[in-house]
């Protein structure tokens, strides 16, 4: 089951390297706070790399001397802010699906954007990903992004530095477990940040995205509500937010479906944003 869900991973990944130079994802991102991310560039094999070994003739060669660490973890800036919207040209805009996955409703979220050949961002649960892996597997297969939205769901905010660490390392390990990959995103629930968020998120791999229209579909203000917060919202880099759990979310799955093609026809590229290269 995991050979084969890797196998699909890989071949989805080796897919998107294919397609990148046509469709690609939306390039730079912008953050609240104007930082940009600085990842640091693991240093370069080559000439200077290897002048430190001397030639002598029974010098053991350090195992590490050959280039850069495959598995090094990347430094992340710790930023102050989340990131709101992404930048590039064009209409582009990223969707993003919170709370889930849940089994009632994530699945025609999942049909209506393979209709439309759409990505999205799923912030996910670890608890729920547990009772729903085959839902992570999905996503996966159909080349969405999975995020890291704790696993629990609680107020960041009013926990201490390990309990927050382990919120998030913990739903970082299942979804690697179950997706394939480690989350690059993280989003911290109700949009609730602190300072031990965005460093733990950073030592841990990830971005902190937060969302630029929210579609009140938490609120259950009714299909047409929603439909016009989308449609109203949109505009070159925005990020919009809906849930696909968390509660009754028929209203949201009715949504999807009016305001997706909408934006479509509206020229909207929506897209799932790319981390700046090393
Ligand atoms: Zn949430």
């Amino acid at each position: 089951m995991q050979k084969d869900h890797l196998f699909t991973r890989r071949r989805m990944l080796l897919a998107g390297a294919a397609a990148a130079g046509a469709a690609g994802t939306a390039g730079a991102i912008l953050a609240a706070g104007g930082e940009e991310t600085a990842g640091t560039a693991a240093p370069a094999g080559g000439p200077q790399a290897r002048q430190a070994l001397k030639p002598s003739a029974f010098r053991l060669q350090p195992l590490t001397g050959y280039g850069p660490p495959r598995a090094a973890p990347r430094k992340l800036k710790v930023r102050k802010e989340p990131i709101l919207q992404i930048s590039g040209r064009g209409r582009r805009m990223v969707l993003t699906f919170d709370d889930g996955p849940n089994p009632a409703y994530t699945p025609h979220i999942l049909d209506t954007l393979a209709k439309y050949d759409v990505r999205a961002m799923f912030f996910v649960c670890g608890e729920c990903v547990v009772d729903n892996r085959e839902l992570l597997v999905r996503m996966a297969d159909e080349g969405h992004v999975v995020g890291n939205h704790t696993w629990t769901h609680p107020l960041l905010t009013t926990m201490n530095r390990k309990e927050i660490r382990s919120e998030m390392e913990r739903t970082s390990d299942v979804i690697e477990d179950t997706y394939g990959d480690r989350p690059q995103w993280f989003r911290a629930p109700y949009g609730a940040w602190n300072r031990a968020a965005f460093q733990l998120g950073a030592e841990l791999g990830m971005e902190p995205m937060a969302w630029t229209v929210d579609t009140t579909d938490w609120e259950v203000p009714g299909t047409d509500t929603i439909i016009d917060r989308v449609e109203g919202g949109a505009a070159p880099g925005v990020v919009v937010l809906s849930h696909d759990a968390g509660g009754d979310r028929s209203q949201t799955v009715r949504a999807i479906r009016e305001w997706l093609p909408y934006l479509i026809d509206s020229g909207y590229h929506l897209t799932v944003p790319s981390r700046r290269p090393t």
